[in-house]
Formats: C-alpha cells, sequence, structure tokens
C-alpha cells in the first residue's frame, strides 16, 4: 500500500487511486518492470485469503507465487505458462483454486514501463454455475441418449413380438407336421437371418430324432441319437461358443463343421412337459447383419416354445383324429372312415377316374369258437385276421374293421374280377393261419367274403355298395362259409 503524504499533488492522487482500488470489488495488485509489488488494494487479502504479512509492497513475484504453488492455488503449468507471457511481455490470465474452495480469476496486463497490473476477480459463481451448467447438458445428453436406446429397444421388441405373435398364429393354424415344417423354415430364416438350423422330431419308436426340416443350408441328417445331444442329455437348452469351455455335439461333429462353427445353440422342443424334438441352429456363419448368439439366443428360445406348442396341438390333433377313425383292437379303419373313403372313390369314379372293388367279410362260426376258446383267444384271431388283410393287400386297400368279427376292404382301382382274386387270395390266407397262444396252438378259423365294383357313372352310393357286397356275403354263408362270392346286382340303388 502507499501511504498518503497529506497533501501533496503525487501524494494526493496516488491517496484517491487508493481510495478507488479499496472500494473496487476486486483485488489490485501492480508489479514493477523487476517483479516486484509497488501498489495493492487492501481488498485483495480478502479476494486471496492471505494474511497481512503474506503481502507488502516489496514483496516479489517469485515469492507471492511461490506460496500460491504452494497452497496448492495455482498449477505448474500455468506458472510455466504465465511465465513465458511474463517473459514476452504479453496478457495472461488463468484461475487460482484456493484452498478453501473458491476460485479467482488472475487477469494480468501488461503496464507501460514492463510493469504488470493484476486484478483478481472471485469467479467461485461463474465457475461453479459453469460447471453445472456443463454437467447438466452432460446429464441431457445422457438422459436422451438413454431415452433413445430404450425406444429403439422397445421398437426392436414390438418388431420381434409382431414377428413371433405371425409366426405363432401361422404355426397355430397349421392342419399337419408338413404344412408346420414348412412355416418353420420361412419364419426362421426371416427371424434369424443369417443362421442356419434343422428341427428334428423323435421317431414315434423314440429310439432317436429325424431330421424333419431345415432353414439356409443343406445339411439335414435323417436320423440323429438323442444322445448324440448336449441339450437332450442334460435337458435343457445347451450354448455352444468356441471361445467357452465347450463340447461340440456329436451330432454336430458328425457333420464335420468343427471348423466352421464358432456359436451354436440346441433346444429341446418340449411340449406338455414331453420332449418331442430338437431345435438346432448355428450362428455366426452369415454375412453383415447375421443374428448371433448374445443377441438373438432369447428370441431362438422362443421360437423353440412355440414351434414345441405347435407341435403338440398337431401331434393331439392327429391323435384325435386317429382315434375318430381307427378302430383300437386292431388299428384298422373304422366304418365311419370307409363310408367317408366309399365317398371319395364313388365321386372319383363318377368323375371318369377308375373304380374299385369292395370285400365284405366275416368270420365263420365265430361265436362257437369263443365259446370254445374264450374271449381272449376270440381277440387274438381278430389280430390275426388284420395282419393277414396287410399281407394279401397293396398298401392302397383300405382295410376296415366293421364291428364283431364283421370286416371292409376297398380296393381302389380294381375291377369285379380283380377284388373276387384279392378276395380269394385273403381267403386262402387266413384259412391256412395258425395262431398260437401261451399253452397250445388255436385251430384254424375261415372267413367268408362277398365281392362288389363299382366303375363310376350312375351315382351309387356308399351303403347300396355295401349292402351289394354283404348280399354276395351272406350267398357264401349259406353256400358252406369258407368261400368267396360275387355280387349279383348291377346298378346299386342311388338312394340305398
Ligand atoms: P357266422 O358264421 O354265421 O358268421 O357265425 P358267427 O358265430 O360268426 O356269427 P354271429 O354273428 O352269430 O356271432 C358273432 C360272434 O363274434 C359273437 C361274438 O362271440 C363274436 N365277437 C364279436 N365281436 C367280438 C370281439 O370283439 N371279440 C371277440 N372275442 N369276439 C367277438
Ligand atoms: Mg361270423
Ligand atoms: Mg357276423
Amino acid at each position: 500500500m502507499v501511504e498518503p503524504d497529506g497533501g501533496t499533488g503525487a501524494t494526493g492522487e496516488l491517496a484517491l487511486a487508493e481510495q478507488i482500488m479499496n472500494i473496487m470489488e476486486q483485488g489490485i495488485l501492480v508489479w514493477t518492470a523487476d517483479g516486484v509489488c509497488e501498489l495493492h488494494n487492501t481488498r485483495i487479502f480478502d479476494v486471496l485469503e492471505l494474511r497481512g504479512d503474506d503481502l507488502t509492497i516489496g514483496t516479489t513475484r517469485a515469492e507471492f507465487r511461490d506460496r500460491a504453488v504452494a497452497r496448492g492455488e495455482m498449477s505448474a503449468e500455468d506458472r510455466e505458462v504465465s511465465a513465458a507471457h511474463i517473459k514476452a511481455h504479453q496478457p495472461y490470465s488463468f484461475d487460482r483454486h484456493l484452498p478453501s474452495g473458491r476460485v479467482v480469476l488472475t487477469n494480468a496486463r501488461p503496464a507501460r514501463g514492463g510493469g504488470y497490473v493484476v486484478t483478481f476477480t472471485d469467479v467461485t459463481r461463474e465457475r461453479t454455475a459453469a460447471r453445472e451448467l456443463t454437467r447438466a447438458k452432460r446429464e441431457a445428453e445422457a438422459a436422451q441418449k438413454k431415452s433413445q436406446e430404450v425406444l429403439d429397444q422397445e421398437r426392436a421388441r414390438q418388431v420381434l413380438a409382431r414377428q413371433l405373435s405371425e409366426l405363432d398364429e401361422w404355426l397355430q393354424s397349421c392342419k399337419s407336421l408338413d404344412e408346420l415344417y414348412k412355416i418353420v423354415t420361412r419364419f426362421m430364416e426371416r427371424l434369424l437371418p443369417g443362421s442356419q438350423g434343422e428341427l428334428y422330431l423323435y421317431s414315434n419308436s423314440r429310439d432317436g430324432l429325424v431330421g424333419t426340416c431345415n432353414w439356409n443350408t443343406t445339411d439335414l441328417h435323417h436320423h440323429i441319437a438323442a444322445d448324440s445331444c448336449w441339450s437332450l442329455r442334460r435337458g435343457r437348452a445347451y450354448e455352444f461358443s468356441a471361445e467357452g469351455l465347450c463340447f461340440l455335439c456329436d451330432h454336430v461333429a458328425d457333420h464335420g463343421h468343427e471348423v466352421a462353427v464358432t456359436e451354436y445353440l440346441c433346444v429341446p422342443i418340449v411340449a406338455h412337459g414331453d420332449t418331442v424334438g430338437l431345435l438346432h441352429i448355428r450362428f455366426g456363419s452369415g454375412p453383415g447383419t447375421a443374428a448371433d448368439l448374445t443377441t438373438h439366443g432369447d428370441l431362438a428360445l422362443r421360437c423353440a416354445e412355440h414351434i414345441a406348442m405347435a407341435i403338440a396341438n398337431v401331434k393331439l390333433r392327429d391323435e384325435l383324429h386317429d382315434q375318430s377313425i381307427r378302430d383300437p383292437l386292431t388299428g384298422l379303419y373304422n366304418r365311419r372312415y370307409l363310408m367317408e373313403a366309399l365317398r371319395r372313390e364313388i365321386g372319383f369314379a363318377d368323375g371318369g377316374g377308375a373304380g374299385f372293388g369292395l370285400i365284405s367279410l366275416d368270420a365263420d362260426k365265430f361265436k362257437s369258437f369263443n365259446d370254445n376258446h374264450g374271449h381272449d383267444a376270440g381277440v387274438m384271431v381278430l389280430r390275426g385276421i388284420c395282419e393277414q388283410l396287410f399281407t394279401t393287400f397293396d398298401p392302397s386297400a383300405i382295410c376296415c374293421r366293421m364291428g364283431g368279427e364283421e370286416f371292409a376292404v376297398c380296393l381302389p382301382g380294381k375291377d369285379l374280377d380283380q377284388a373276387e382274386a384279392a378276395a380269394e387270395a385273403m381267403r386262402q390266407n387266413i384259412a391256412v393261419l395258425q395262431i398260437r397262444t401261451a399253452y397250445t396252438t388255436l385251430p384254424k378259423v375261415t372267413v367268408s367274403a362277398g365281392v362288389a365294383a363299382y366303375a363310376g357313372g350312375f351315382g351309387a352310393s356308399p351303403n347300396s355298395l355295401l349292402k351289394c357286397a354283404d348280399d354276395a356275403l351272406y350267398r357264401a354263408k349259406d353256400g358252406g362259409r369258407n368261400r368267396v362270392y360275387r355280387a349279383e346286382c348291377g346298378a346299386p340303388d342311388p338312394q340305398g
């Protein structure tokens, strides 16, 4: 500080200058060209939190700075930069961070004669506000990025949900497993782009799995063993990644995929608690946007669930349909199915297609056989007759059990002569049939048969044709049994 000397012009000006300096908010300091303090105001002590002996007239800039550095107010970098500016007699400024947390802007301007006038302004509030503004901006950006991500995820989820529900809708409306395989192929290509895969289902005998359909690949095992897949052995989805501690399933190794496969997923197809098959998906072989295990693993699992439900539904429908058209004792078709088949064949023949033969047959004296040998023996004979029907007729024949010991066989494409010959072969095969029980060999059973045929042209009914064959059958019974008679009716009554 400069002491006023009571009235000379120069000291009067100095006193005025000091008064002005002291009422200012900022701390002010004037360095001589040699870096010695020649003037400062009193405010500087408050602004820089200095004690009285920290700064006096005559304090050097080096002392002043060393103290600031020692208190951690000034970084080594600021010190170097400002020293360079002083050397070049350039203005400089930097923030001092006081131990109390306050920030003081140091602003130095070169003065005439090589000195410097330095102002010290408390900018704590401005700096805090700027910092908070920056933080708020960063937080707002992060929040916006996050909400965009959530929006993108939601959109992607909606797309997937739509695709999955579309898959589900198609799967639920498919009538047969063949249709289901086509749907699986098309949807898996779309839902898991660039992936390759196959669907295997347990064979009816459950001794292995049969390849049913595939996508983006020509690979498809005809048959794989259940123990060749880790997922089936462990009863849950199995993720293989070449980078993890994993072992290749035998069914994958068998295909020579060891080198190419980096990631795959095997999912047991479980329907109503029953494992019915296996979905195998290989990732990482497609280009660009190909699905991978991390991003599409969950989706693959959900696909497997939907496919499992659909397979269960189709199988259940098949079973119910089968039950409604088959005789449970022999596995042959029932009367209802024969009537449907006859209606179909009549329509075909009436439309110009080939006609068909129809055999009605009945076991001879079966009541007394049952009475003599028991009901169980009778059942064995009925099953034996059923087997003979299968061995005698070709696979196009529709063999039915009409009830009791009565059977009927529709022979598509056969005329009356051919049907009669086939019935005669059948009669002979049954007549020599020997059935053994655990204790004995049962006596041979014979059958009588009546044969009719329809070549189309007059709109016959199934009942009228059946009656024709039955009439011939009754005549065969009357004629002595164990024989085949041809029908005598020419053009049965269409209403019959
Ligand atoms: P016919 O040579 O005139 O046909 O004499 P039949 O004794 O075979 O004729 P009938 O219609 O009088 O008797 C049919 C017998 O077939 C009655 C029953 O004992 C037997 N039967 C019918 N359905 C079954 C069946 O599901 N199981 C067994 N074990 N026997 C049956
Ligand atoms: Mg009988
Ligand atoms: Mg009978």
